[in-house]
C-alpha cells in the first residue's frame, strides 16, 4: 500500500536541455559573426505595463546576451493605439539591421492582435504567429516553429522519449501552444488528439495518451485520473498560486517551500497539472517553474539565428 502512494515520476527539467540549445546556438552566432560578420539582431516591443510580460521579455533580452545576440527592447505605454503599435512594427520590417520581431502578448484591448501579427514580416517572425508561417507549418513544411512547441519537441527528443506512433493527447487549442504542438506531433508521426472546454469526458481520452501536454491555464486541472500510468506529462501552464492551503494539496512533499514562497512575494507558479497527484501516476513530469518557459526563451534564440541566417541565405 504504502509503495502505491511513493512518487515514481522523474522530473524533465528544462535547465539542462535549455543551456545545451541555448551553448549550439552561441557556437553558431560566433561561427556566423567569424565568417559573415553577421551578428543576429532580436528586437522585442513590449506595449504594456504588465508585471509578467515584462519579466518574460527582460528574461529574452538577457538570453540575448548569453548567446551573443544583439537585442533592442522598445517599450509603448499601455494607451498605445493599433496605429502606433502597426508603425513601429512597420519600421522595424523595413529596417535592415533587425532579424527577429517579437511584439509581446498579450496586448491591450484597443489594439487587434491579429492585424499586428500580420504585419510582421514572415522572415522574421521569429514568434512563428504570422499566418505564412502558421500555414506552413500547418502542411508539415515547417519554417519558423512557435518556441513553446518547438521546445517541447526538443525536450521529449532530448530525454529520449520516442513520439513516433505513440498516443499524445494535447489540452487546448490556442494558436501559441495547443495547435502548433499537435501539428509537430502529428508531422513527428504521433497520433494525435486535440482537446478543449467542450470535450466530452475529458480524463477518459487523456487517460489514452502515452504524451500528455496540458496547455490551458487553469491551476493544478490535469488530476492523476486523467493520467495514464507511465506517461509522460509536459505541462506548459503558469499560473499563479496564492492560497496556502491549496499549496499544501497540491505540491505534496513540495507544499513547505511554496508555502514560503507564497508568504515571501504573495504567490508560487503552477502549471496545469496537479503536481503531487501526476507523480503518484506518470512515468515523466516537466515542472513548473523550470520545464518548458525555459526552452520557449532558447527556441526563441534559435529563431533569431535562424532568420539572420535565412535573410541572408546562409
Ligand atoms: P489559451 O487561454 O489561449 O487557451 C487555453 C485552452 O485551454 C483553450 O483551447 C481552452 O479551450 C482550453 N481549456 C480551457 N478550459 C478547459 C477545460 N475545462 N477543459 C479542457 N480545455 C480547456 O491559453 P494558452 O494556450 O495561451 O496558454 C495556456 C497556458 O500555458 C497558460 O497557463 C499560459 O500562461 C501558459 N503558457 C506558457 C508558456 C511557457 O513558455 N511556459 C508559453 C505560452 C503559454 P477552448 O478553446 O474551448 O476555449
Amino acid at each position: 500500500m504504502m509503495a502505491q502512494e511513493q512518487s515514481q515520476a522523474r522530473l524533465l527539467e528544462g535547465k539542462q536541455v535549455a543551456d545545451a540549445i541555448k551553448q549550439e546556438v552561441a557556437r553558431e552566432v560566433a561561427q556566423l559573426r567569424d565568417q559573415h560578420g553577421v551578428t543576429p539582431c532580436l528586437t522585442a516591443v513590449l506595449v504594456v505595463d504588465d508585471p509578467a510580460s515584462a519579466v518574460y521579455v527582460r528574461n529574452k533580452v538577457r538570453a540575448c546576451a548569453e548567446v551573443g545576440i544583439n537585442s533592442q527592447k522598445i517599450d509603448l505605454p499601455a494607451s498605445t493605439t493599433s496605429a502606433e503599435l502597426l508603425s513601429v512594427v512597420q519600421r522595424l520590417k523595413s529596417n535592415d539591421d533587425v532579424d527577429g520581431i517579437l511584439v509581446q502578448l498579450p496586448l491591450p484591448k484597443q489594439i487587434d492582435d491579429s492585424q499586428i501579427i500580420e504585419a510582421i514580416d514572415p522572415a522574421k517572425d521569429v514568434d512563428a504567429f504570422h499566418p505564412t508561417n502558421v500555414g506552413y507549418l500547418a502542411m508539415g513544411r515547417p519554417r519558423f516553429v512557435p518556441c513553446t512547441p518547438a521546445g517541447i519537441i526538443e525536450l521529449l527528443d532530448r530525454n529520449q522519449i520516442a513520439i513516433a506512433g505513440a498516443n499524445a493527447c494535447v489540452v487546448g487549442r490556442s494558436q501559441i501552444v495547443g495547435r502548433p504542438v499537435a501539428s509537430l506531433l502529428l508531422q513527428r508521426h504521433a497520433t494525435v488528439t486535440i482537446c478543449h472546454s467542450k470535450t466530452r469526458d475529458l480524463p477518459s481520452v487523456t487517460r489514452q495518451a502515452d504524451i500528455l501536454i496540458a496547455a490551458i491555464g487553469r491551476p493544478g486541472f490535469i488530476r492523476g485520473d486523467f493520467i495514464k500510468p507511465g506517461a509522460t506529462v509536459v505541462d506548459v501552464g503558469v499560473n499563479q498560486l496564492s492560497n496556502v492551503d491549496q499549496a499544501r494539496e497540491f505540491f505534496g512533499a513540495e507544499s513547505n517551500r511554496r508555502i514560503e514562497a507564497i508568504e515571501k512575494r504573495g504567490y508560487t507558479l503552477i502549471g496545469d497539472v496537479h503536481p503531487a497527484e501526476a507523480d503518484l501516476v506518470a512515468g515523466y513530469r516537466t515542472p513548473v517553474p523550470g520545464g518548458v518557459g525555459l526552452l520557449t526563451v532558447a527556441m526563441l534564440m534559435r529563431n533569431t539565428l535562424q532568420a539572420a541566417k535565412w535573410r541572408r541565405n546562409l
